[in-house]
């Protein structure tokens, strides 16, 4: 285990900061019917979508499609809930972005970039290609200035009592750096 958990943080370390992000026009998004401000950003709370996985963009983006309709549709939410989402095609997508007020981490969204992998990590885990993605998004945003390199990072079921981002997927971001299971 120690060997394995040494090897997975080289690994990380390796990971180069990626800022390309599929943009919301590129995926045919909706435009918000308001944005809020997401304050100072000192943390990013992964999550997964529990729901069907994409491996190619045009299934991703009909997946982000999907979410973000069911987000303002049936929750009645402004807009898609989280601030970026990654499919195991290994792209990013713009939800609502860096700048605006996410809606997926009840009482704790201020300050907050919400990360979520499309698919349901409860029984396996996200392939390497969405892994190392989220986490060159991450780094994206430390070289960016967005975050500073004192962000934390949270699963979303340390702040809320859920299943997210699911029992197989969480154990591995509890590994990455900069892992604080308190926000
Ligand atoms: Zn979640």
């Amino acid at each position: 285990m120690w060997t394995i958990a040494t090897l997975t943080a080289c690994l990380i370390a390796s990971v180069a900061a990626d800022c390309t992000i599929t943009s919301r026009a590129a995926w045919g998004a909706r435009p918000p019917t308001s944005t809020s401000d997401i304050g100072t950003r000192l943390r990013y709370i992964v999550h997964h979508s529990a729901g069907a996985a994409c491996t190619t963009s045009a299934d991703c983006m009909a997946q982000v499609r999907s979410i973000q309709n069911f987000h303002m549709d049936s929750n009645g939410w402004s807009d898609i809930g989280y601030n970026f989402l990654v499919g195991e095609d290994g792209n990013a997508y713009e939800g609502r972005g860096w700048d605006n007020l996410g809606a997926h981490a009840g009482g704790h969204n201020t300050g907050s970039v919400g990360i979520c992998v499309i698919g349901d990590f409860t029984s396996r885990v996200p392939n390497a290609a969405a892994q190392s993605r989220v986490q060159a998004l991450i780094a994206c945003g430390t070289s960016s200035g967005y975050l500073p390199s004192s962000y934390k990072l949270l699963g979303h079921r340390d702040v809320t009592a859920t299943a997210c981002p699911g029992d197989q997927f969480y154990p591995i971001i509890t590994g990455w750096p900069n892992y604080s299971p308190d926000p």
